[in-house]
Formats: C-alpha cells, structure tokens, sequence
C-alpha cells in the first residue's frame, strides 16, 4: 500500500451514464465497473500508472510503436465513460492528452515515414467520440498511405453511449481499406436494445466487429457470465477478440482474478462452447513487452520427448509425433 485512496483518486475522472448503470448497487455487474468504492484504497508495489508500457514505445505524441507491424495512434484523451479498471485511467480524461492539428500531422508523418507500419489502431481515450466529419478526415489520412492495409478502431462507445452511433458516423466508417472495429465489453447486461441497434449500424457500414472484454473479479468471472456474453456477441456478429487479464492500473487489485482461476475458466470455456465464442485469453507483460498468450496448453511432453493432450474431461491422450530432423521457420 503506497498511497490513500483520496489523494490518488480525487483527480480522477468519473463519468457514467445513466442507461448503462441504472443501479448503484456496487454488486451490480456494470455499476461496479464505473463506481468508486473503497475496495480502490489499496496500491500495491506491483501496480504502476502505466502498466503495460506504453510510454516506453512512443516515438511521437500520440503513438505507440511496440509491434513493427503495428501502431496505435491516440488522438484523443476522453471516453464516453470511465472504467474504474482502465489500464490507462492515469493518461485518460478530457484534454489530458488530445492531439493538435500539428501533433496529427507530426503522428501521420511518423506512419508514412515506416514502410513496415501494415496496420493503425485507433485508441485512447476513445477515438469514437470524434465527431463524423473529423473521424472520416482522419480515417481517409491514414488510408491514403499506401503500405498501411488495414484500419482498426478500438472503442467503449457502442456499448457506453449507443446514441453517438449516428447513421453519419457510421457513414465515415465506410472506407476502401478493411477497418476492423473492436468493441469493449464485459457482460452481457450491458448489451441493451439500443446497443444491438448500434452494432447494426456498424455492421452495415462494413466494420468487421470484434470485441475484448476484461476479465473482471465480481463482474464477469464466472463461467456462465462469460458464457453469456460470448454467445451474444457472436450472434450479434461479433466475434471474441481477446479477453484480457485484468492489468496491473493502481488500485484495480480488487477487480483482479488470479492467474490460475483465469485459466481455469478459459479452460471451462473451450470444453462448452462453439470456438466462435472463444477469445485468446491474454495478458500484457508490464514494461512495455507486449501481451502474450495466458490460455493453459493442453499439450505438454513428457521428460522423454513424447507428446500427450489433454481433453475436455481431464483425460490425457498419446499424441505421436515423429520430430524433424532440422527446424527451420522463416
Ligand atoms: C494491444 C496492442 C496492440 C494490438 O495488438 P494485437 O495483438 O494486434 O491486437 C498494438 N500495439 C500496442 C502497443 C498494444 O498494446
């Protein structure tokens, strides 16, 4: 414990709104995720304001550049909501860190300048609060740049706040360029009607849907919550991305599960249900070392080199395996 929670907390941005967290029941699956409650006290050594590194790769205001093929670009610093959870709930909040029109510039020059840059995800704060005519400027930006082949959106704002899908900010969503739209999410309550309509919208503007989900301790850490929200999603034409273990963010150890009980359920999942409704259970290496499979290995060698699977029931089966004699990936 390093700190009181009220000088770590007071500065921090609250906002929640009222059709996604009808109940101030901090029991409650979505409440919990956006109240303060005392649980938040706590810091322990191991957590950190920047838990996954971003700092350690920005090259440029506004970017991160941990993957060759890959960057983020962070244009603004706000979101519809604030999760109590967010890894990056010390960097967000309005005008903490938005980009000017020459820090754009400076970020797009950046992109251009690396011929290895394949892909550019959108992320915050939450890029979905642009309003329709500035998220089509600088979608069609980044797409003019020939070496980038694929847009990706990382965004709350489907489930947070549905309405801000218009059909025109949808319509700035349609470009030549596959974009990949990747909602958080993390129970199946937050998927109301007005939400489903946004999905629609978004779907129909030619958005491949993905969604990541925390994985939280009191809101989505039981096998039949996850269960839940993944069958939806996929029906909703939405397929599990990724469920994260919940970063290291200060005074988030109350949300946090162990690591075993998260491989367990990621576990329990893969034995129920449709690999559709299956994200890669994944976590991110503090520092800035990337994020890495967290998912138990049903296959393990024994200590004389021969092969064995694990099934769904715990059972263990021989799986032959004649070696090579050289491996060589390229
Ligand atoms: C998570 C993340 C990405 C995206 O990783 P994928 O595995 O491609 O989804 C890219 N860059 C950074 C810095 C990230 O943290």
């Amino acid at each position: 414990m390093t700190d009181s929670p009220e000088s770590l907390f007071s500065s921090l941005p609250v906002a929640v709104r009222e059709s996604i967290a009808s109940s101030d029941d901090p029991h409650d699956p979505v409440a919990r995720q956006y109240l303060p409650v005392p649980d938040e006290g706590p810091v322990y050594p191991e957590e950190h304001p920047d838990p996954i590194g971003d700092e350690a790769h920005s090259p440029v205001k506004g970017i991160v550049h941990r993957y060759p093929d890959r960057v983020l670009l962070k244009i603004v610093s706000a979101c519809a909501v604030y999760c109590r959870f967010c890894f990056r709930k010390e960097m967000v909040g309005a005008g903490k860190g938005h980009l000017g029109a020459a820090e754009i510039d400076a970020a797009l020059s950046y992109i251009r300048s690396d011929p290895n840059i394949w892909e550019v995800i959108l992320t915050g704060g939450d890029p979905m609060v642009l309003s329709a005519r500035r998220m089509k400027d600088i979608l069609t930006s980044i797409e003019k740049i020939p070496h980038v082949r694929i847009l990706r959106i990382h965004t709350r704002v489907p489930v947070a706040a549905p309405d801000r899908i218009t059909s025109d900010l949808a319509a700035a969503l349609i470009t030549e360029k596959p974009l990949y739209l990747s909602i958080h999410v993390n129970h199946l309550q937050e998927i109301t009607p007005a939400v489903e309509s946004a999905l629609v919208r978004l779907h129909d503007a030619g958005c491949v849907l993905l969604s990541q989900t925390v994985l939280l301790r009191g809101v989505n850490d039981t096998v039949d919550a996850l269960e839940a929200l993944f069958r939806k999603l996929v029906a909703l034409r939405v397929r599990p991305y990724y469920l994260h273990h919940c970063d290291l963010a200060p005074g988030t150890a109350h949300f946090r599960t162990s690591i075993v009980r998260g491989q367990a359920l990621a576990a329990a999942l893969r034995g129920r249900v449709s690999g559709l409704c299956q994200p890669h259970y994944v976590i991110d290496i503090p520092g800035g070392f990337g994020k890495v499979n967290a998912a138990p290995c049903a296959i393990h060698q024994d200590s004389g080199g021969a092969w064995a699977a694990t099934d769904r029931f715990g059972v263990e089966h021989p799986y032959p395996d004649r070696g090579e004699e050289k491996i060589r990936i390229v």
